[in-house]
C-alpha cells in the first residue's frame, strides 16, 4: 500500500515512527516493541535508518516484519550522504526484495568533523540526489521527504530552504513529513509559505511526545526547535518526576494533535520512539476522534 493513497481521507489518522536495534542483542526487544505499536493499527509505521551505518542494518528487517505480520504499511527510511553509489544501489535492491514500496529519502546528517570538508566528490550531496536515483529505478516507489517548519539548521534563510524543498519535491517527492515542533503556529505558518511557493504535496506534521526531561535537550539539539513558554513550564514543573513528566508530555502532544485536526490536518506522524505505551496512550486519548 502506498502512503500517498492513505492521505486522502478527511478523518484523523496517526502514523508512528520506530527505530531499529543497534545490535543483534537487542533485536528481539525492539521487534517486540514495534509489534506492540503495529497492533494499534496505525495508518502506517516508519522505520528510521542510521546515517553513519550504526542502525542501518535492521531497518528493513523491522519494516518487513511489521508489514508481513501485521499488515501495516511501512515506510523505510534511507539516507545517502556518506554512501557510495554502489551502497545505495544495493540498498534499493534490498528494499525491492523486501516488498517495501514506501521510502523516506533523506540526505542524513553530515558526519561529525566533516561539516567544513570539501564534499564535492561525494556521490550524494543532498536528498534530491537519492530521490532522482529512486525515481530512475524500475519500481514505482512512493517517496517521502523531510521538511523543516523552523528551517533546516544548515540553511541561513527560510526562503533558500523552501526553494531547495521545492526542487526536492519536483524531483519526485510524493509527500513530506516535518521535523518535530512544539508550537503549531510554526507549522501553519510554514504550510502557508510552502503553498505560496508552489509546493502542493501532502505535508504530514511530526509530533514528538516528550516523556522525560533528558529527551528535551536531545530533541532541541537535534531539531533546534523553539520551546514555547507553556512547554517550558511543564518541563520545569514535572521534569524531576518521571511519571508526571510522561503524563504531561503525552497530554501536550495530544493537545497539539487535536489542534492540528481542528485546523483540518488529518494525518499526523508521531515520533513514538519504540514506546508502545506512549503510542497507545496518545491513541486512546483520541479514541472518539479517531473512532478506534
Ligand atoms: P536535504 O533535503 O538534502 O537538505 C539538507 C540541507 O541542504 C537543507 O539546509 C537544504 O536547504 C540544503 N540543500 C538542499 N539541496 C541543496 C542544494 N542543491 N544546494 C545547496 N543546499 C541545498 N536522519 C537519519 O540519519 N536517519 C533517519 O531515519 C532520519 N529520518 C528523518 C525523518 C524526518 C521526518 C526528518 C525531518 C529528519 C530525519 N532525519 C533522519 C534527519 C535528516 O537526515 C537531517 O535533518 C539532515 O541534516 C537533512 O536531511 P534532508 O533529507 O532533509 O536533507
Amino acid at each position: 500500500m502506498k502512503i500517498i493513497d492513505l492521505l486522502t481521507q478527511e478523518k484523523l489518522s496517526l502514523s508512528f515512527e520506530v527505530f531499529p536495534p543497534k545490535t543483534e542483542t537487542n533485536f528481539e526487544s525492539v521487534k517486540n516493541a514495534t509489534e506492540e505499536i503495529a497492533k494499534l493499527r496505525p495508518a502506517f509505521m516508519s522505520v528510521t535508518y542510521g546515517a553513519g551505518g550504526g542502525t542501518s542494518k535492521y531497518t528493513l528487517d523491522i519494516a518487513k516484519n511489521i508489514k508481513e505480520m501485521y499488515d501495516v504499511p511501512t515506510l523505510a527510511h534511507l539516507t545517502c550522504v556518506s554512501s557510495s553509489k554502489e551502497m545505495v544501489q544495493q540498498k534499493i535492491e534490498e528494499i525491492k526484495a523486501a516488498g517495501i514500496q514506501n521510502v523516506m529519502a533523506l540526505r542524513g546528517d553530515i558526519p561529525a568533523g566533516m561539516e567544513d570538508a570539501d564534499r564535492s566528490h561525494w556521490d550524494y550531496q543532498y536528498a534530491i540526489d537519492l530521490i532522482r536515483e529512486l525515481k530512475a529505478s524500475d519500481v514505482d516507489f512512493c517517496i517521502g521527504g523531510a521538511c523543516y517548519p523552523e528551517v533546516h539548521p544548515e540553511s541561513v534563510h527560510q526562503k533558500d530552504d523552501i526553494k531547495r524543498l521545492k526542487e526536492k519535491v519536483d524531483a519526485g517527492c510524493d509527500f513530506l513529513t516535518t521535523q518535530m515542533f512544539f508550537d503549531n503556529n510554526l507549522f501553519y505558518n510554514f504550510l502557508y509559505k510552502i503553498r505560496e511557493a508552489g509546493i502542493t504535496v501532502p505535508v504530514i506534521p511530526g509530533i514528538m511526545p516528550i516523556t522525560n526531561a533528558n529527551q528535551i535537550e536531545r530533541a532541541l539539539k537535534l531539531s533546534g526547535s523553539f520551546m514555547p513558554q507553556r512547554f517550558k513550564s511543564i518541563a520545569d514543573k514535572f521534569g524531576s518526576d518521571s511519571a508526571a513528566m510522561k503524563q504531561a508530555g503525552i497530554a501536550y502532544a495530544t493537545d497539539q494533535i487535536i489542534d492540528l485536526y481542528a485546523n483540518d490536518i488529518y494525518n499526523v506522524h508521531v515520533y513514538s520512539m519504540n514506546k508502545p505505551e506512549v503510542a497507545e496512550k496518545i491513541q486512546s486519548n483520541l479514541s472518539d476522534i479517531i473512532g478506534k
